[in-house]
């Protein structure tokens, strides 16, 4: 890495959670982009707005600026949630996708979680978010929600295990935070679930949030 690149930074803008965003809030981001001439501004793999290569001097204005597109987030809540258009907006769709990531953003935990907890939702069977290879993976069937646990999709890949299926809103809420909460008492510091669920294994977690 050159001296140059060591001196860049870089913004993420969190109101863009979900990719959601109205026209007018697009056209006042990027009348801060333009204003802060920022050299490059990108769609993360997390379906967030990142502005890069910014000089780290000019950050604390940019990041005041933007204040007003952040969205507030949970207290010791999960990294991210990405969801589909689901059955609002694609013709595949047999659940309300990205209202269930809404919500799940919403969690809140005592304290802060072990590592970083990605969570994909998805509208129907075709897994658009990849929920198989997130911490917290959720896809609809007409059935109801399936929640899968402990996927990763970095540099030691893992599908993660289904720990029940069929069901409600409500009951997939729930059963997100008895998860990360076993997940919570039990794994090591700085353990992503994957990891964590290569030990503890899928029948004991389901002994505990199933019980
Ligand atoms: S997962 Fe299904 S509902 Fe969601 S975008 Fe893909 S095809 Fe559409």
């Amino acid at each position: 890495m050159d001296s140059e690149t060591i001196q860049k930074t870089y913004a993420i803008v969190p109101g863009l959670n979900m990719g959601i965003f109205v026209p007018k809030d697009l056209e006042s981001i990027l009348q801060i982009i333009n204003k802060y001439d920022v050299p490059a501004t990108k769609i993360t793999s997390a379906q967030r707005l990142a502005l890069l290569g910014m000089a780290q001097e000019e950050m604390a204005a940019l990041q005041q600026e933007l204040k007003s597109h952040t969205r507030k987030t949970a207290v010791n809540g999960v990294h991210y949630v990405q969801a589909c258009p689901g059955l609002k907006w694609c013709k595949y769709g047999t659940a309300d996708s990205l209202a269930l990531g809404t919500e799940l953003e919403k969690i809140s935990m005592e304290k802060p979680l072990n590592a970083k907890v990605k969570v994909g939702v998805s509208g129907c069977r075709m897994c658009c978010t990849e929920p198989y290879v997130r911490d917290v993976g959720i896809f609809a069937s007409k059935k109801g929600w399936t929640l899968v646990f402990g996927g990763n999709g970095g540099g030691r890949p893992r599908i993660g295990d289904i720990v029940a299926e069929n069901l409600t809103d409500e009951q997939v809420l729930v059963l997100v935070k008895k998860c990360l909460n076993v997940y919570q008492e039990d794994s090591k510091p700085r353990s992503r679930t994957a990891r964590f669920m290569e030990h503890f294994g899928i029948d004991a977690l389901k002994e505990r949030v199933l019980a």
